[in-house]
This record gives structure tokens, C-alpha cells and sequence, in this order.
């Protein structure tokens, strides 16, 4: 958050997209939480967003770089591998497989409570080595 504050990013969580005119270069956002809606138009109107519809929100850019909706690969998903959610069932604490105890698991297939990104695997390294023997 200091890095977002200091650069004056418009920090959107809740948002998630639904369409995208290429042509207008307008987006189209809608609560991630629609029973409690938490996208909050920026008082100053900095980044021109509009109402659509009920709750949808339109906004103009310039240029659009968006990560897609992220999964582990079919061979570990289809696989008895993986927890509920379809990803590496790995303890938090030790990196060691759940289930199978010759495992272990780091990066973004692993089911941990952080950032899919190479800066959380830099953290996970340590661990994994710490507990392999
Ligand atoms: C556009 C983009 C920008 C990013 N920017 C940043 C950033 O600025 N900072 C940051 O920290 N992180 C960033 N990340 C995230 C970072 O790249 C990932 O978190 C990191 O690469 C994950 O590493 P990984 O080894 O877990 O998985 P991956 O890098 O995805 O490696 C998995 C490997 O497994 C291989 N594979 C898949 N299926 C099979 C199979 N059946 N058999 C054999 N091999 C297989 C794949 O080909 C791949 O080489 C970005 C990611 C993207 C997509």
C-alpha cells in the first residue's frame, strides 16, 4: 500500500471485469461482491468512472494490461494433488504436501494465501529448503 499511496495508484479490489469495448476504450467492471458492493467511485473523478446500470462500472483507459482468472495446470488440477480449490494442497507452515509427504510445493500452483508473483516465491524458497531433508 505504501508503494500504491506513493505512486498515486487507484487501488481497485472487488472489481472484476465483464467487458471490454476496444473501440470506445472503455471497460466494464462489476462488484466481485454484489451483496456488499465495495467498488467506490474516486470522489474526484480522476480516472472518469461512470455508473451502468444498476451497479456496473464503466471506465475509460488508455492502456489495458489485465491478468486473467488463474489455474494450476490440467495435470495437477485433474489430479488427486490438489485441494477444493484446484490447487497444490500444501501446508502453510512447511511447504510439504498434505496427503503425500515426498512432495513439496512453491510458485503459483501451490494452495497458499499469497500473491500468485516471483516476489512471493523469493519468500517460499527459504521454507521449502528449511524443511526438505
Ligand atoms: C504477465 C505477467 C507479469 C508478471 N509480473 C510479475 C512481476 O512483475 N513480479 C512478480 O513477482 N511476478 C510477476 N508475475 C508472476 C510470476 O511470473 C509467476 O508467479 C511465476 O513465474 C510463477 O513461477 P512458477 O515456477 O510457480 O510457475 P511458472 O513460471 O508458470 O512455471 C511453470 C512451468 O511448468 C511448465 N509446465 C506446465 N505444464 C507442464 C507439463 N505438463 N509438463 C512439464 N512442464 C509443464 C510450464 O511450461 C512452465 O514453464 C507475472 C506473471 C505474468 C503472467
Amino acid at each position: 500500500m505504501e508503494v500504491i499511496n506513493r505512486y498515486g495508484i487507484k487501488f481497485k479490489p472487488s472489481y472484476t471485469p465483464i467487458k471490454i469495448d476496444a473501440d470506445k476504450k472503455i471497460i466494464t467492471f462489476k462488484s466481485l461482491e454484489p451483496s456488499e458492493n465495495k467498488c467506490i467511485i474516486n470522489a474526484d473523478e480522476s480516472i472518469g468512472e461512470v455508473i451502468s446500470g444498476t451497479s456496473n462500472i464503466e471506465m475509460p483507459f488508455d492502456f489495458l494490461h489485465l491478468a486473467p482468472p488463474q489455474e494450476a495446470p490440467a495435470f495437477v488440477k485433474n489430479s488427486t494433488l490438489v485441494n477444493e480449490a484446484g490447487w497444490l494442497d500444501v501446508d502453510i507452515q512447511t511447504l510439504q504436501h498434505l496427503k503425500y509427504k515426498n512432495i513439496f510445493g512453491i510458485g503459483d500452483v501451490a494452495g497458499l494465501p499469497t500473491a500468485k508473483t516471483g516476489a512471493a516465491i523469493r519468500k517460499q524458497v527459504p521454507i521449502i529448503v528449511e524443511h526438505i531433508e
